[in-house]
């Protein structure tokens, strides 16, 4: 039995001012075959990675594609699409015939010219494979769930966790079900509902969380072999943008049908409910600051490098200028002129920089302040689970009571080394302010004393109706208040 295993992966915001080209994914993940490191899975890589541990004890030969995948910002140009394309797509014609495919996708990307890239790279690879080849995707919930890309593939699973703790368990899972396929154990039937909605859907608050339990408990019985729960990217201008619910069963396609429309319907339910409340930014610097306990843990998902957004927003560090609060530590800042600047200047020096403020319009100003730099680190890290996140190089800088991790490889705060590496002590602060939706609350989440989730000005509104689509299918909640929720696979 022969398997090929690749990954294309990004998370498009389409509002972007940040475009994406191969140099993104030369920062993120640019790997030829055999060139994936054998510790830890990669953005969007786990099917390949394992894949390549069950390979020997499960009898099968794993021929191992390329692996691209950026960090979320713009549109990727249409050359660098295809070429990326072009390459796996070379490699797996190269290697036919395979029985299966496993690709590890985001879901969410989009290029010029390509609203739908994963269902244009699995239309391609089904023309070359055939009918009869398995193919299995695993996606991020933050995707777009069309019709041709579940059509087109046989397995299809999304990570079911909000932060992504469960990307691994996924991946064994999608390639559990496409051997057990290849080998006749199981004919997988999908059936999607479109729940006509845009929202956001951590698995830390419980409604959300009761939801995904109980969409895991039917797996494994009564012929369910997968449900998965599509929360959406918001942040993109495409046609088949919202939630959807996808429900894989063995052979029965009505009784998938009809599971997939009562989950659907239970989802739609639950509009309004699933996400936390927001304080404006001056509100929540108060309350964090009332609070008696420390640390207090403050969210600023409106600047979420990890939604495509530039990390560069200065409305919440102003406030805590201003208001000369001490013990407070925020990060991270992308921007990478600063950091240069500051190793310029050297450890302990003291001189003024301008920084943060500069990439679009929801940016905010610049802040023109008289810094101390305290730490400076070359090729800086941070961990997200097993996988170690790059932040390139880093400086630490204090203005008044108020320290800032500045990072030149821009992502969201995910590990607590975002500070510790760089000599801030997170539990010895009374405010630590993350740029971050929820994947943050992996490791901040056990140290947070108290959540505030701040509705900054950044570009990523929390208020999905802000959001300027233009190709949005519609109607859909909440632009619209009447929609119609229905099955569509
Ligand atoms: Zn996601």
């Amino acid at each position: 039995m022969r398997l090929f295993a690749a990954t294309i992966a990004t998370e498009t915001n389409t509002f972007s001012p940040m475009p994406t080209s191969l140099d993104g994914y030369k920062q993120g993940v640019f790997l030829r075959p055999g060139e994936h490191p054998a510790d830890t899975p990669l953005m969007c890589t786990a099917p390949l990675w394992v894949a390549r541990r069950r390979a020997k004890a499960e009898g099968f030969t794993l021929i191992e594609g390329s692996c691209f995948a950026a960090s979320p910002a713009g549109t990727t140009n249409r050359k660098d699409y295809e070429f990326m394309r072009d390459e796996i797509l070379g490699q797996l014609k190269a290697t036919m015939p395979v029985d299966g495919i496993l690709f590890g996708l985001h879901g969410a990307m989009v290029a010029h010219g390509y609203d739908d890239v994963e269902g244009d790279i699995l239309e391609r690879a089904r023309a070359i494979v055939g009918p009869k080849c398995v193919i299995g995707v695993e996606l991020d919930p933050h995707c777009h769930l069309t019709e041709k890309r579940v059509k087109l593939a046989d397995i299809t699973i999304l990570y079911k966790e909000f932060p992504h703790t469960d990307v691994v368990e996924r991946a064994e899972e999608v390639l559990t079900l496409v051997l057990r396929t290849i080998r006749g154990e199981i004919k997988p039937v999908s059936s999607v509902y479109d729940c006509r909605q845009i929202s956001s859907y951590p698995t830390t608050l419980p409604l959300m969380r009761a939801f995904v339990d109980k969409c895991s408990a039917m797996e494994g019985k009564d012929g369910v072999l997968s449900v998965s729960i599509g929360h959406c990217f918001p942040y993109a201008d495409v046609p088949e943008l919202g939630g959807r619910i996808l429900v894989i069963m063995d052979r029965d396609k009505a009784k998938g049908d009809a599971l997939v429309t009562k989950i659907g319907q239970e989802f739609v339910s639950m509009r309004g409910k699933t996400m936390p409340p927001y304080l404006g930014v001056d509100e929540a610097i108060t309350a964090g600051l009332a609070f008696n306990q420390s640390p207090v843990v403050m969210a600023d998902p409106a600047d979420n490098a990890g939604g495509g957004a530039p990390s560069d927003n200065t409305s919440i560090l102003r406030q805590l200028i201003e208001r000369k609060v001490e013990q407070a530590a925020v990060g991270p800042i992308w921007d990478p002129i600063a950091v240069r600047l500051s190793f310029d200047a050297g450890l302990d020096a003291e001189f003024p920089l301008r920084f943060g403020g500069k990439i679009g319009p929801r940016s905010g100003q610049p802040v023109d302040a008289m810094v101390k730099v305290t730490a400076l680190k070359r090729d800086c890290w941070q961990s997200f689970g097993p996988t170690r996140v790059p932040l390139g190089d880093c400086a630490a800088i204090r203005i008044g009571g108020v320290e800032v991790v500045l990072i030149s490889n821009r992502t969201q705060a995910l590990g607590l080394e975002l500070f510790r590496n760089l000599g801030i002590e997170p539990t010895a602060r009374k405010l630590v302010i993350v740029k971050s939706t929820n994947h943050f609350m992996a490791a901040f989440g056990p140290i947070a004393k108290k959540v505030i989730y701040v509705d900054s000005d950044g570009p990523i509104s929390r208020d999905h109706r802000k959001v300027p689509y233009t190709r949005v299918l519609r109607p859909i909640w909440p632009l619209d208040e009447h929609t119609e929720p229905r099955l569509i696979v």
